[in-house]
């Protein structure tokens, strides 16, 4: 009799137990972003509430990257799926969404975020303008390169959240708050570190770095490419060497990201003497940017250094 008692309480509590897990742990939201930025900033806003992971990782090309058959899986289960757009991904992302076959992440609907859609996009070309190539068709997809843009992204992303988990709406209002608190604290930062960078001029391997260039006001002189997705050609490279010229007073640095390889940049350095900087383009393209707030003090402390060299 004891025991059936006792069982029975067991029984209760087992249920109780049950009942007193965290409802929301089912509501979970399940974040696929293209790139690593947007993964870093959903997991900024969306804290215990979301399970965020990214496409691409920051030393891969976002704009090639193969499609792999993990990646349906993730774009099948995904709630809300968060990237650059601008036919950054156009190469991949459109046969991913195909294959997936998840309407609930269709352009149109509020699981699909188009971070791009939401800044001033630059380098828009007219419609017969074909100077950026076929590879930026709807103007420069590298917005996360300026961190007034990720806080115009990060307020969408907050207000994506609460409409497709409204039962933890206010905790995505209050984390988007704070971060963008915090964020708007580090901006203000940054950009008293950076004034001695205004007006600087930069050779950049792609043109990726044309909001940081906003941003910051540093001049793109040329670009290694010669035109957005078409690598450096030596016959390219011979022409800026004789426009920058050997004394290295052409410009104050050549930018590149961790995937777009050395060999040019390097190159022009050791002709032209203008010191060449690896830029992270994300989180993780270097150790030290480890999430979005050390990716720009990263980015800061590269310029400044590369600055310094380049005056000494
Ligand atoms: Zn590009």
């Amino acid at each position: 009799m004891g025991d059936r008692i006792l069982k029975r309480t067991l029984l209760v509590v087992f249920l109780l137990a049950l009942a007193g897990q965290p409802v929301v742990a089912a509501a979970d939201l399940r974040i696929l972003a293209c790139e690593p930025e947007w993964s870093a900033l959903a997991e900024e806003i969306g804290g215990k509430q979301v399970k965020v992971s990214s496409a691409t990782n920051a030393l891969q090309d976002p704009h090639y990257i193969e499609a792999r058959p993990s990646l349906i899986s993730r774009v099948r289960k995904a709630d809300l799926l968060i990237c650059s757009g601008a036919q950054l991904e156009t190469g991949w992302l459109p046969m991913l969404m195909r294959k997936a076959n998840n309407p609930d992440i269709l352009p149109g609907t509020n699981g699909f975020l188009e971070a791009s859609s939401y800044v001033r996009r630059l380098d828009v070309p007219d419609s017969v303008d074909r100077s950026q190539g076929d590879l930026h068709p709807q103007g420069n997809p590298h917005v996360q390169m300026n961190p007034h843009n990720i806080a115009l992204i990060a307020a969408e992303l907050g207000r994506r959240m609460a409409l497709l988990d409204p039962a933890n709406a206010d905790f995505y209002q209050e984390q988007t708050r704070d971060f963008l608190s915090r964020w708007g604290d580090a901006i203000e930062a940054w950009e008293k570190r950076a004034r001695s960078l205004s007006g600087s001029r930069v050779v950049c391997h792609h043109k990726s770095w044309i909001y940081l260039e906003d941003w910051l006001g540093l001049v793109e002189v040329a670009t290694l490419e010669p035109v957005p997705g078409i690598p450096p050609s030596t016959k390219h490279l011979s022409a800026l060497l004789a426009e920058l010229g050997a004394d290295g007073s052409g410009a104050e640095m050549i930018i590149r990201a961790p995937f777009q390889g050395d060999k040019a940049s390097l190159w022009l350095e050791s002709r032209t003497g203008i010191p060449a900087v690896m830029l992270p383009l994300t989180v993780g393209g270097s150790d030290a940017a480890k999430d979005l707030f050390s990716l720009f003090d990263d980015i800061l402390d590269r310029l400044l250094q590369t600055l310094e060299i380049a005056q000494s």
